[in-house]
């Protein structure tokens, strides 16, 4: 392992700040540490912890700007987005501030009158998370919170991206009063970090957003120790605009789903397809709006489009675009890049593709970029085909105003997340997860705190 990880400014090349790399001796000392703190913090009553999960969200949302002005040096994401995140960040924090006060337990009735049967729940001990760089609050609270309020202990490893938001949510969080060991961050590449986390037994259960190998890989070597896992990983979103939509509302959904965080969301719409009868109304209305997209700096309030990460999802998208457009795809708008290899930073222009076929990679594997690819279809039973030939089932969105052709998509897509009229469907309160290989578990809504839950039950005998 190198000593120093640095950390870039996407937007402009320049190195931020250098961050220690934490040594593998250190990362089994905050897991030990974490493992030793879990004996008290799972003993502290749930409304305690639930007040220093308020406590913790409301000195968040206090330094708003100066977090937004930290996560979109290392991101490049729009400081407007920035701070959007910090809000939704903090939701999840006291979403789950509340949740740890309904962990309950039950009683069966039981099969003999000298016994009793009772259920309860225990939070299942230390949890380790590796988070990414395109959500580097969200991704950290989202699983902090649930992990926290059920009374896990918690170390963290952000991607190497993006550190500096994590650092400072963490030490946020020791300033409120939750105990230095209850939650941790190590830093490090994924490669280095990761074995250390499977292999430990002290870790029971592993979190993690990310790319599907990396989440496959992590699976596979959390068995020897049989982790708990939560998996959240790429998707390729389909956006159906049904001949009934809609048309300026769904144009409109669709800006808001794809060029949020330049298209580098795991729910972005991916593939746009679009009723042959209303496709040219729709390209031209979309193109247009794709035109007023101010791309730039994210420091500069009215950009909306910042750079992608780095050089590695440059190329991913790059090579995606001249892919399509060489087997014959129709540029509506943008194919333009705008790149310095040896400053180090990546833009890519805000791009409208027609006439994108099944054979064209764009349509095959996530994206990841501010590339929209239109394609067309004459019956909705096309478009679930088309919409459904993935391996991935994250999200996907459908435009109409017609209720069966609504109800028709929402029991036959297979996707874990649907917005039916909605292209941010987002929220804390709301299970957020994937079928097939976009992963395993939800986060967020009651659904997100049981993957942090044990259920053990007692049977009492012996009773006259
Ligand atoms: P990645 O999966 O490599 O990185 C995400 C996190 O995993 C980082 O913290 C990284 O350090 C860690 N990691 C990497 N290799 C690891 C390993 N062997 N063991 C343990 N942890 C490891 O993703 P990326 O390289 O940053 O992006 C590549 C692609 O992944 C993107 O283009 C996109 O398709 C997808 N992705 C999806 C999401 C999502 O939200 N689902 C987020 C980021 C990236």
């Amino acid at each position: 392992m190198g000593n120093t990880i640095q950390v870039k400014n996407p937007a402009t090349g320049n190195i931020l700040k250098e961050v220690d790399v934490t040594s593998a001796a250190d990362i089994e000392k905050a897991l030990k540490q974490g493992d030793e703190a879990f004996k008290s913090w799972s003993k502290v009553n749930a409304h305690e912890r639930s007040n220093l999960l308020k406590k913790w969200s409301a000195k968040i949302k206090e330094e708003t700007e100066q977090l937004a002005e930290v996560m979109t040096l290392e991101s490049g994401k729009p400081l407007k987005e920035s701070r959007g995140e910090v809000a939704y960040a903090a939701s999840y924090i006291d979403w789950y501030a509340e949740e740890a006060k309904r962990i309950y337990g039950r009683t069966i009735p039981s099969h003999s009158e000298s016994k009793r049967i009772v259920v309860t729940k225990e939070p299942v001990g230390l949890v380790a998370a590796i988070t990414p760089w395109n959500f580097p609050a969200a991704m950290m609270t989202r699983k902090a919170a649930p992990a926290l309020a059920a009374g896990c202990t918690f170390v963290v490893k952000p991607a190497e991206e993006t550190p500096l938001t994590t650092i400072r949510l963490v030490q946020l969080a020791h300033e409120v009063g939750i105990p230095e060991n209850v939650v941790q961050y190590v830093n490090g590449y994924g490669a280095d970090v990761g074995p250390i986390f499977t292999d430990s037994p002290l870790v029971r259960k592993i979190t993690f957003t990310g790319s599907t190998p990396v989440g496959k890989l992590l699976m596979k070597n959390s068995a020897a120790t049989m982790k708990h896992v939560s998996m959240e990983l790429g998707g390729h979103a389909p956006l159906i605009v049904a001949k009934d939509a809609d048309i300026d509302f769904a144009v409109e959904q669709t800006l808001a789903s794809k060029f949020r965080n330049a298209g580098q969301t795991c729910i972005c719409a991916n593939r746009v397809l679009v009723h042959e009868a209303i496709a040219d109304e729709f390209s031209e209305k979309l193109t247009a709006r794709v035109k007023e997209l101010k791309v730039g700096n994210g420091l500069v309030e009215q950009t909306d489009v910042g750079p992608v990460i780095n050089a590695t999802g440059y190329e991913k998208i790059h090579t995606q675009i001249e892919d399509a457009v060489g087997k014959g795809a129709n540029v509506l708008y943008g194919h333009k890049y705008d790149k310095d290899d040896e400053k180090g930073y990546y833009f890519v222009h805000p791009t409208v593709l027609e006439n994108v076929g099944e054979g064209m990679s764009i349509m095959q594997e996530e994206t990841f970029g501010p590339v929209i690819p239109l394609t067309t279809f004459r019956e909705n039973e096309e478009a679930v085909e088309i919409a459904n030939n993935t391996p991935f089932g994250l999200a996907a969105y459908f435009f109409t105003n017609d209720y069966r052709t609504g109800i028709y998509y929402q029991e036959n897509l297979k996707f874990g997340i649907l917005g039916w009229n909605d292209g941010a469907p987002s929220a804390a309160h709301a299970p957020f997860g994937g079928m097939k290989e976009s992963g395993i578990g939800r986060e967020g809504g009651p659904e997100g705190i049981e993957p942090y839950i044990e259920t053990k039950y007692l049977s009492i005998g012996g009773i006259e």
